[in-house]
């Protein structure tokens, strides 16, 4: 179970709960918070991105702040591997590298510890992940701390992709993306 079936994506995006005009008028919200509460549709969807990963032989998985540690975490520990937050900024209490990227107004950043991937291999395998990749800025911005960190980001996957904002295009450029719904 590689991909999932259309029948399995269907259940799974009739979890997930849109919200027009959230945070601002013209954005539809992508709110996970429906999966989450259902034990099943969140069993599910963990149990597929365990399938998925587990021949991976991944070292850790990255979650990026703040619903990326709701899925990374959990499948961290299915996988049997550690799991490292990316923050935004001033969220941290070591010694950090940082990230700045664009957003549609101003800059944000993410940063995350100096030695986040420290441990026996050179270039430990990171898996990125994340609940919904957009333009993708969050997402490029993260796979460039994981490399600058020391790790080998083998993947970014995603649970939801909004296609039409083409974010995951400059993302391939970086490493894979894996998105298990994609929303056209
Ligand atoms: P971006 O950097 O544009 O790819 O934005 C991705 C980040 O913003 C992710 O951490 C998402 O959780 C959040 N995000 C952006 N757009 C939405 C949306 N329509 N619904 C839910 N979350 C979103």
């Amino acid at each position: 179970m590689k991909e999932l079936n259309n029948n399995d994506k269907e259940y799974l995006l009739s979890t997930i709960r849109d919200i027009e005009d959230f945070p601002k008028p013209g954005i539809t919200f992508k709110d996970i918070t429906t999966l989450l509460k259902d034990k099943k549709a969140f069993g599910f969807l963990l149990d597929h991105l365990e399938e998925r990963y587990k021949s991976y032989d991944l070292d850790f998985i990255a979650g990026i702040d703040s619903r990326g540690f709701i899925f990374g975490a959990p499948l961290a520990d299915r996988l049997g591997v550690g799991f490292v937050p990316i923050r935004k900024q001033g969220k941290l209490p070591y010694t950090t590298i940082s990230e700045k990227y664009s957003l549609e107004y101003g800059f944000d950043e993410v940063e995350v510890h100096i030695d986040a991937f420290s441990c026996e291999k050179s270039s430990p395998k990171v898996l990125l992940i994340d609940d919904l990749i957009a333009t993708g800025g969050t997402a490029k911005a993260a796979a460039t701390l994981v490399k600058q960190a020391g790790g080998d980001c083998v993947e970014a996957c995603f649970i939801i992709n909004l296609q039409f904002l083409k974010g995951d295009v400059e993302l391939k450029k970086e490493t894979t993306v894996y998105s298990v719904l994609e929303i056209l």
